[in-house]
């Protein structure tokens, strides 16, 4: 049986001599770079640039983590490219003011990364998928020797948490994740296809910033909150396993870790993975709080029809548009995979009887202006 190492180092913030010396370490707890990266590679760093969002606000990936890795991969001998392709429209003036205020382009000055611009989207089959057996991605994933996952631990509306695993969704071009959304509506089959797309881009490595991840209405709603790891795994999966030990869920609380489990990516527990660094149990953060916004499915997806207004009014959880908030910007009816998102004068009205319940609208409204409410019944049964 092959023991899938996790590293898991201590970093209490993001001075960057701390940083960078933890991400050493990680390397050398894993075996050493060259264990999985030769030198004049290409290396990607895949990272996770959300929202246009400073980094103090811990939606996206702490440049100084991205620093230490880019670094020390160019001392090494690799080239190394940042990139993400994050929600809504995927083009060169967006990613300008995207690495702008994400700290990237600090970065890539400071240790010659190259930033990525190239928006174009490339086809791939996807043999080791389940339910997703040919993809559209961004070609800039395919420009690189090997990629390395370089995540934020945060919580997530729709899939509880997020971390490694998810991080790849970033690796399908702008507003294509609508479609597999939209196609994908319930959670275990988008869990399914979060794992599929995982599976094709195949990180060599993933690391993760836990130093200060995010809680709450994550992935860009929450509030920070302070952990203090780095994390670091040749497997994603594995690593989103050790993850879920420190922000207190469990594997079948988490769609995305339950279907890992069922298909044999990733074991049930940590006890079954080989931690080495720190003792994970130090960072365990008991009152991480996660959103619920979980439906309850004892009547099933289907319930019968005499139900379904019932169910959807009663037991789905939905978004609220806060107007008074709202600046108009129009992008969460522009990112909606139902397209049922409406701008009346400058503000969003949704058709709710058609929503899927994927949250987009929440996860990429700059001003906060979506809440996600949960029907009092669905509260109390909640509870039981
Ligand atoms: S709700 Fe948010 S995303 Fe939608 S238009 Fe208003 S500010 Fe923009
Ligand atoms: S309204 Fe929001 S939650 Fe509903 S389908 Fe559209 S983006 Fe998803």
């Amino acid at each position: 049986m092959i023991i899938i190492l996790v590293s898991v180092l201590g970093c209490s913030n993001y001075e960057y001599e701390k940083v960078k010396t933890t991400v050493m370490k990680s390397f050398t707890n894993l075996g050493g770079i060259s264990k999985y990266i030769d030198k004049g590679e290409t290396v990607l760093l895949k990272v996770n640039l959300i929202m246009k969002k400073n980094p103090d606000e811990a939606a996206t990936t702490h440049p100084s983590v991205v620093h230490a890795l880019a670094e020390i991969l160019i001392d090494y001998g690799c080239k190394v490219i940042i990139g993400d392709s994050p929600g809504g429209p995927f083009n060169e003036i967006l990613l300008r003011s995207l690495y702008r205020v994400t700290g990237m382009e600090d970065v890539a000055n400071q240790t010659g990364a190259t930033l990525n611009y190239n928006t174009s989207t490339a086809h791939a089959d996807n043999p080791n998928g389940l339910i997703l057996k040919h993809l559209t991605i961004a070609d800039f994933i395919t420009k690189a020797d090997k990629i390395i996952s370089v995540s934020k631990l945060k919580s997530h509306c729709m899939t509880k948490m997020t971390g490694a695993t998810k991080n790849m969704f970033g690796t399908i071009p702008g507003t294509v994740k609508a479609e597999y959304h939209f196609n994908c509506p319930d959670p275990t089959t988008f869990a399914d296809c979060l794992i599929d797309i995982c599976l094709n881009s195949n990180p060599v490595l993933s690391f993760m910033d836990a130093i200060v991840g995010m809680e709450g209405h994550g992935p860009t709603g929450g509030e920070p909150r302070q952990i203090g790891a780095i994390l670091a795994s040749p497997s994603p999966y594995e690593l989103d396993l050790a993850a879920s030990k420190i922000i207190n869920v469990t594997t079948d609380e988490v769609p995305m870790l339950a279907r890992m489990v069922q298909r044999g990516l990733c074991s049930k527990s940590t006890e079954n993975i080989e931690l080495v660094g720190d003792d994970i149990n130090t960072f365990i953060q008991d009152d991480f709080v996660i959103p619920k916004t979980g439906s309850m499915h004892f009547l099933g997806d289907n319930p019968p029809k005499f139900l379904e207004d019932f169910v959807k009014h009663n037991l789905h959880p939905k978004p609220v548009f806060k107007h008074k908030i709202c600046i108009g910007c129009g992008d969460c009816a522009l990112n909606c995979p139902a397209k049922i998102i409406t701008m009346k004068d400058r503000k969003p009205y949704v058709d709710i009887d058609k929503c899927i319940r994927c949250f987009c609208c929440q996860e990429l409204c700059p001003k906060k202006a979506v809440d996600i409410h949960r029907p009092l019944l669905l509260k109390i049964l909640s509870k039981f």
